[in-house]
């Protein structure tokens, strides 16, 4: 099986450019953040725990996403592999997710990563609040915070993935969002 992260900041395209990898490779894409507000919209017990800190722009806790991808990774069938999207977000999760692998006798077949600047995060962010209505996407204090999470929590994964030979980046930040996809497109080719 293959095992691709998308990583990058929020509003980076991650979610965008999803669909035309896994359609291209036959993969199941795995979001964490969409996997989070189905539980919310379902209104589930950890729906309603994870809504406070998704709305206040922080990180749910280690746990609760790494079981949501160990059981995905059981439940899953007739896929070629998975695209990770908005997972791991921590050390703690990379190491985790290393773990469930090597326990199966898998690794990691590449990180793809999507690079924006921080003033590009904040105008992506502000359209897609019109577009899809996230309360996440909505206040500029949510906003700041994901800003200053992904730096803080997420940012270091990238020293780490560089140290293990799996780390890629392409930039993100053409106004046209096809010319970006071609470029997550053409690293997917290389990296298969
Ligand atoms: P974006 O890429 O725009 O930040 P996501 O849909 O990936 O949006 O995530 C939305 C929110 O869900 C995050 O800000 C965070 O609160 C929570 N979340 C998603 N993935 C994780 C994760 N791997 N670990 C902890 N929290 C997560």
């Amino acid at each position: 099986m293959k095992y691709y992260i998308l990583f990058g900041p929020p509003g980076a395209g991650k979610g965008t450019h999803a669909a035309a990898v896994v359609r291209d490779y036959n993969l199941k894409h795995l979001s964490t953040g969409e996997l989070l507000r189905a539980e919310i919209a379902a209104g589930t017990e950890l729906g309603k725990k994870a809504k406070a800190l998704i709305e206040a722009g922080a990180l749910v806790p280690d746990e609760v996403v790494e079981g949501m991808i160990e059981s995905a990774f059981k439940n899953t069938k007739g896929v070629d592999g998975f695209l990770l999207d908005g997972f791991p977000r921590t050390l703690a999760q990379a190491e985790a997710l290393d773990a469930m692998l090597a326990k199966n006798g898998e690794e990691l077949s590449g990180v793809v990563s999507i690079m924006i600047p921080d003033e590009l995060i904040r105008v992506r962010i502000k359209k897609r609040a019109n577009e899809e209505g996230r309360a996440d996407d909505a206040s500029d204090d949510t906003i700041n915070n994901r800003i200053r999470t992904y730096h803080n929590q997420t940012e270091p994964l990238i020293d780490y993935y560089r140290k293990a030979g799996k780390y890629h980046e392409v930039a993100g930040d053409d106004p046209v969002l096809e010319v970006n996809r071609a470029r997550v497109l053409a690293l997917m080719q290389e990296l298969s």
